[in-house]
Order: structure tokens, then sequence, then C-alpha cells
């Protein structure tokens, strides 16, 4: 290894230590290195669709994913710096100020995500060496059985051929350097010193998920092993609210804390342990689904975000301030839609049943444009993942991977058989 190899790393939604086979890599070839995270201001400034792209509970969840991080990094004798900028420019920064030779970043599908990478790689050109590893999704794009051009429409042929021919898990390392950080010239800014979000729309009264790396192997191992929920998971997926009957993990996923094959791993532990059933494939299957929009997105680009989908059918919406504003803050003529809007504007989360109940309401009942649903998400939840959010409100509005075309949910009849005595509505709405 030569001394004149210096790396930085640019940590993006993958805010862990572990499996982490880009940092890796890095650690592995270089003798000092940089880390940095950085908070793109343009994700608070308003679009078209809503206020800010980054609420207070998303970004709550990522300042204590960062304390952790930094935490974690300090006992190796390194340090974590956290910028406010442009992230094409704070790179740049930072690769002349620490004459930088060696780059890594996990590679993601979002489209703003790529571009900021390939503006760097335009600048720097062949000047850095890159170490670009996958590790956001289950398998590697080499490994799936199709191209990306040919990846199947539909999750279905997707999941088929998927279990066919692959089995899900290579865990990487975990190497830090220990060399002396490069980080000491530069002004860095303590996670518990970054900036609070302006628009701070409603506390957050009843945020549940702690983040960072060590909260989410906890909450694997509380959800796998300590409790053995996982045992019930097909049965109790489609709660409504507390603890226990989903896994809570999508934020961790989301922000990186934990990897999708870190959780696979710990499902193929359980169950050679404790047998495997239904339940335990059905977080598989599930992670398909996480596996199978974020493969659509790198296929599918930008067109994820049109209003026509990446069917290109007009789905005959528009937009009606008073209504969007009643269903934002949860006070529309269903309770039940009301509760379940209640519940993300205190938690950052909703469950899956629900997210499904309320998007079909915005596009069914109260015919909104539904890409004012998905940002209105984007801004709110703590697991917000372009290619899940985008990706499942295309299938729900008609213009996305479903076939079938869009999806009414029968509001009433969800309510009598998820919520028929009230309690989950009673928990939210006075
Ligand atoms: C309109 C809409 C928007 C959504 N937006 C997001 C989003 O921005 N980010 C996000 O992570 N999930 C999103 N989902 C998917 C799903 O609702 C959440 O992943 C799930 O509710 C998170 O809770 P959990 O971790 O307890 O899930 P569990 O039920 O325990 O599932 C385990 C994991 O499987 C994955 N998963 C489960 N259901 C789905 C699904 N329908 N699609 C894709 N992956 C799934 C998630 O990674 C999840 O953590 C959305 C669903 C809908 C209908």
């Amino acid at each position: 290894m030569s001394q004149s190899n210096k790396g930085l790393f640019w940590f993006r939604n993958d805010l862990r230590l572990e499996d982490n086979p880009a940092l890796h890599s890095l650690c592995t070839a270089c003798d000092a290195v940089t880390f940095v995270y950085i908070l793109d201001p343009e994700l608070l400034v308003p679009t078209v669709f809503t206020e800010s792209r980054l609420g207070d509970a998303r970004w709550l969840f990522i300042k204590e994913s960062l304390a952790d991080l930094q935490q974690q990094l300090e006992q190796q004798e390194q340090q974590l710096i956290i910028k406010v900028g442009k992230p094409s420019d704070v790179v740049k920064q930072l690769i002349e100020l620490n004459t930088i030779t060696h780059i890594a970043v996990t590679p993601l599908s979002g489209v703003y995500e790529k571009r900021d990478v390939e503006t760097i790689k335009f600048q720097f050109n062949d000047k850095l060496t890159w170490h670009e590893h996958e590790s956001f999704t289950l398998f590697n794009q080499t490994e799936l059985p199709f191209s990306i051009d040919d990846l199947p429409d539909g999750f279905t042929p997707f999941r088929k051929k998927i279990e066919k021919s692959i089995k899900p898990i290579h865990l990487s390392e975990k190497v830090i350097a220990k060399s002396k950080s490069l980080a000491t010239q530069i002004t860095t800014i303590k996670s518990d010193q970054l900036p609070v979000i302006p628009k701070f729309i409603s506390p957050i009264e009843k945020m549940i998920h702690k983040g960072g790396e060590q909260a989410a192997r906890l909450q694997l191992d509380f959800y796998c092993h300590q409790s053995k929920n996982l045992s019930q998971y097909k049965e109790t997926r489609n709660g409504l609210d507390g603890w226990d009957f989903s896994s809570k993990l999508s934020a961790y996923l989301a922000q990186g804390c934990i990897s999708p094959r870190q959780v696979m791993q710990t499902v193929i532990d359980y169950e050679q342990q404790f047998g495997a059933n239904q339940s335990s494939y059905w977080l598989y299957f599930e992670l398909l689904w996480r596996e199978f929009y974020y493969w659509h997105q790198e296929k599918v680009g930008a067109d994820l975000y049109l209003e026509r989908g990446i069917r290109d059918i007009d789905p005959q919406l528009s937009v009606d301030e008073s209504k969007l504003k009643a269903w934002k803050q949860g006070e529309t003529n269903s309770d039940f839609v009301n509760a379940f809007m209640c519940q993300l504007k205190q938690t950052g989360w909703m469950s899956n049943r629900g997210r499904q109940i309320v998007a079909s309401y915005c596009v069914n009942q109260l015919q909104l444009d539904w890409r004012y649903g998905a940002a209105w998400f984007e801004e709110q939840l703590i697991d917000y993942d372009p290619a899940n959010n985008w990706g499942n409100w295309q299938y729900l509005a008609g213009v996305g991977v479903d076939p079938r075309g869009r999806r009414a949910f029968n509001i009433e009849k969800q309510q009598q058989m998820y919520d028929p005595d009230g309690v989950f509505i009673g928990c939210y709405v006075d």
C-alpha cells in the first residue's frame, strides 16, 4: 500500500460501518480516510408539490443515525465531517483540500443520487480511483438473472425469476483505517449542532423509531430473536399500530443503518435455529418488493415521477388545494383515513395497510393528483425511499407496474376488517 493513497468516504444512504463493502474496499486500499455526510439544502426548498422534501421526523432520524455513526467512528479515532451544501461542491472541496486519490460511495438508483456522482466523475474524470460497491439491495446488479432493460414489468415474474436463480447473502467485513483521520483541517459540525429545519410543521409527539446502526441491530434482534415476532409475521403484518406486528426495519433500511443482506442473514440464522415457516419466508417476500422497486427505478429513471407514469396513461386527476389540505391534516370525511394521516404526522411512520388505504382515498375519493400525495409522503416518512415511495404510489394510481390498473379500496370495508371497534381511530382522532 502506498502512503499517497488518501481516501474519501461519502456516506449517503449507508449510515453504517458493518456490511458496507464500499467502505471496506476504500479502507483496505487507503492508509488515511476522510469520512463525510452532506445535507443538501435543496431538500428544504419548496417544490411544486410540497413545502420541503425533507420533514422533521426523517431529519431527526438521520441526525440520530449520524450521532451514532460519529460515536462509532470516534471509537476508532476517526471523525465524521458533516456539511451542509451542494453535495458535488462539498466533495470537490474535500478532494482538493485533502488531495484525495480514492473515493467510495454505495451506488443508489435515485435520479438525484446518480446525478451527484456523475457530476463528480465528470469533474475529476480519471484523477480518482472509485470504489463503488453495491449494498443497498439484496443482490448486486450482475447477479440478477436478466439485464436491467429486461427487468420484468411486474413483481410476480420478477420474484419467480429471482427465486429460481439466486440466494441472497454475502456480507462484507468491517474494516476502518487505523491511521489518523485526514479531516483535521476542515471545519466540521457535530451531529448535535446540525441545523433545525425551520419548517416545523408539528412537534413529533410520538416518535417511536430511534435512528442509528446500533438501534437497527437491536431492532432486528428484537423482532427476530427476542420476541420471535418473525414467526407470526404473515398473520400480523396487516396490523395498523404498535411495535410488534411488523419488523419496523424500513427506516433503518432506507437510511442504510442496516443492509437487507444483514436482515436476510438474521432470518436465515433464525430459520436454522427455530425452523422456517410461511412467516419467515414472507419477510423475504416483502424484501423482494423493495428490491423490485429499486431495480425498477434503475430501469425507468425519471419516469417514476411522471404524472402519466411508466404506462403513459392519463390518470384524470387534478389539484384541489382544500381537499389536499384536508387529506394531509387528517380532516377528511373519513375518520379512518384521518387516523392514518395523524399517525403519519405524529410518528413519521404508517403501516403498509394504512399507506394503501390513504393513497387509494387520495386518488379515488378525492381525485387528487397522486404526485401531491407521494410528495407529502416523501416529506413526512422517516423511511422515505424514492424507488419504494414513488413506485408504490404509481402502482396505486394505476400508472405504474400493476398491469391491472388502478386499485380502489373500499374504505368502509377496510375499516370493518382492520378496525371494527374503532380502537385505532380512537388513538389518533378525538
Ligand atoms: C403508497 C405507499 C408508499 C410507500 N412508501 C415507502 C417508502 O417510502 N419507503 C419504504 O421503505 N417503504 C414504503 N412503502 C412500503 C411499505 O409500506 C413499508 O416498507 C412498510 O410499511 C414499512 O414497515 P415495516 O418495516 O414494519 O415493514 P414490514 O412489513 O416488516 O416489511 C419488511 C420490509 O419489507 C419491505 N416492504 C414491505 N412492504 C413493502 C412494499 N409494499 N413495497 C416495498 N417494500 C416493502 C420494507 O423494506 C420493509 O421494511 C410504501 C407503501 C405504499 C403503499
